[in-house]
């Protein structure tokens, strides 16, 4: 076992890097839900409810076994649910007691931080007693 050196983050490349990654995930969600709602009709699959023109954002893309990074190009990890029903889902998930060490809430896709290690860099950051403001 080596001791890792810690390199210290440069303030500036560390926001280019998170914004890199949000950027990043922002595009691969607006790609899967156009995927998923190119594949499947535009109802939800828990209750049924139909959506159209701009209610369309409230119908919001689940990922059957809670893995945001699996989006096979079938459809087949994916189910279109409302927003009321996605919430459920997840509810219902957690209750069941599948949740996976912290990282399984999506949050319809916007709270979603799936770099646990990220708030770890950051608090490291401001802890630096040399950060220039
Ligand atoms: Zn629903
Ligand atoms: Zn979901």
């Amino acid at each position: 076992m080596s001791a890792m050196r810690r390199k210290r983050i440069d303030p500036a490349s560390n926001a280019e890097f998170l914004a890199g990654v949000r950027k990043d995930q922002a595009n691969r969600e607006k790609t899967y839900r156009e995927q998923a709602l190119k594949l499947f009709p535009h109802v939800c699959a828990k209750c049924g409810r139909e959506f159209s023109g701009a209610r369309l954002r409230e119908l919001t893309v689940h990922h059957k076994d809670n893995d945001h990074m699996n989006n096979p190009p079938d459809g087949s990890n994916w189910e279109l649910l409302c927003l009321y029903c996605h919430d459920d889902e997840h509810e219902a998930y957690e209750r069941a007691g599948y949740h996976s060490g912290g990282s399984s809430i999506d949050q319809n896709s916007s709270g979603f931080t799936p770099f646990a290690g990220l708030g770890d860099l950051l608090k490291h950051k401001e802890e630096s007693p040399d950060s220039k403001e």
